[in-house]
């Protein structure tokens, strides 16, 4: 129970970690790595961010830093990626496919989305603190699958991207070849299958298993492993990829299936589904898309299958961690909700600073405008509500925190209900308040 109440903590923290990055500017993590924020000062420590050498610093003096969380966890667990973290992270780049992948503090990137989401790409990396990419999977040449993948190069450029083809008709693909090869790195067709490290974490691209003619026959297919958990991201692979790739016995059996093509009907057949068995299942698809993704159909396969499914047009970026033996998922904020004027006034992120140094500074098939952004970065990576937070709070939680306000209060304080779940972070005790920067609620007068 232990073990898993610490890795409770190390994903709120983490989870604070992606509230707080994604909304500050970068301005601000000057003031995160000082240690004023103690969610993030925890989490910084983290594989999440790419900038662990600095802020691990900061845990060290902090509170219950989550490098020692880790390495006591991972002692009693014994995997090659023992006392790192997996996350995976399908942002919500409306119509197309985007995750990051991280682990022990590597970072890999699979698909980044279409070219007009770049500014939101590029924006998440740099705010995660992702440096560079050990490699980057561009799955297909569709562009709402690799028109980002100029602007993650832009932030964190990669020795190898690894494509199903070397050329392509397209602007796009020309564009992100060129990128690729800029940054030093080199566009690779995978031999199948191939097994890359990352951190800890084993991604194996299995297929696909014959050349298509059909591009999105043609995808890339990923076996994303770490511990126990096992995660499959099936591209835009449709039915006859599927009927290939299970014929070829590579072991398909996952925890989580990044659900193909976007939920189309002539993906996902009940067959795919039998032979991975998922427990969750990502849709990344665009609100209103004029596809008609996801299916009824296959969203009926997935429920037949038990499979809980999380879809970024509903739910905004979905975020997976594992600490090797089950996963956690948490969702953001929908991106079309236009909300918080009286967040405004105290969020970073609009006051201005997500724009700057966005994307939007370079080549115009990265661009996009900087208010998109802000946008972006101002909606991403919120609890939907304080109900999901409190829902998910660690074994041992005595007090919440707000982040903004620097008050901590008793768990049924009013305060806490009307709080917003990206402002909240679990305390464990009063000592602990203290010790990071928190002063006590004058209504609930905590502890
Ligand atoms: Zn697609
Ligand atoms: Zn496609």
């Amino acid at each position: 129970m232990r073990g898993i109440s610490r890795f409770a903590w190390y994903v709120l923290a983490l989870l604070a970690l992606a509230c707080i990055c994604t909304v500050l500017p970068a301005g601000c993590k000057a003031n995160m790595s000082g240690g004023h924020q103690s969610a993030s000062s925890a989490a910084s420590a983290s594989s999440a961010s790419g900038s662990a050498s600095t802020s691990s610093d900061v845990a060290g003096e902090g509170e219950p830093s989550s490098s020692q969380v880790l390495s006591s966890a991972a002692a009693s667990e014994g995997f090659a990626g023992e006392g790192a973290v997996l996350e995976v992270r399908f942002l919500d780049v409306g119509q197309g496919d985007c995750a990051l992948v991280s682990c022990g503090g590597h970072h890999a990137l699979i698909d980044g989305g279409p070219a007009q989401e770049s500014d939101k790409v590029f924006t998440v990396l740099r705010n995660l603190g992702v440096a560079s990419l050990d490699f980057v999977v561009a799955t297909h040449a569709d562009a709402d699958h690799i028109g980002g993948i100029p602007a993650a190069l832009r932030q964190a450029p990669t020795a190898t991207c690894y494509s199903p083809v070397l050329e392509d008709q397209t602007e796009t693909f020309a564009t992100m070849k060129r990128y690729v090869e800029q940054g030093g790195g080199t566009l690779v067709v995978p031999v199948i299958p191939t097994e890359l490290d990352l951190g800890g974490a084993r991604l194996r691209i299995i297929g696909p298993t014959a050349p298509f003619d059909n591009d999105n026959d043609n995808s890339l297919v990923c076996r994303l492993e770490f511990g126990a958990t096992s995660l499959l991201f099936m591209g835009d692979a449709e039915s006859s990829a599927e009927q290939a790739l299970i014929a070829s016995g590579a072991d398909l059996h996952a925890d989580v299936l990044k659900v193909g093509h976007h939920g189309s009907a002539n993906s996902t057949s009940p067959a795919l589904v039998r032979a991975v068995q998922p427990a969750s299942a990502v849709i990344s698809v665009g609100a209103d898309n004029g596809y008609g993704h996801p299916a009824a159909r296959v969203l009926q396969t997935l429920q037949d299958a038990s499979a809980v499914v999380y879809r970024t047009d509903q739910m905004g970026d979905v975020v997976a961690v594992s600490d090797g033996q089950r996963f956690l998922f948490s969702t953001g904020a929908r991106r079309a909700t236009q909300q918080h004027p009286a967040d405004a006034s105290g969020d970073a992120a609009s006051e201005g600073g997500a724009a700057e140094g966005t994307a939007a500074e370079g080549d115009a098939a990265a661009a996009g405008t900087s208010e998109e952004a802000a946008e972006a970065a101002a909606q991403g990576y919120k609890y939907t509500s304080m109900k999901q937070f409190v829902d998910a709070l660690p074994e041992g939680t005595a007090f919440i925190g707000n982040t903004r306000t620097k008050k901590f209060h008793s768990l049924d304080c009013p305060s806490v209900k009307a709080m917003k779940g990206k402002n909240a972070t679990a305390l464990a005790s009063v000592e602990q308040a203290h010790e990071l920067g928190y002063t006590p609620c004058g209504t609930c007068n905590p502890g």
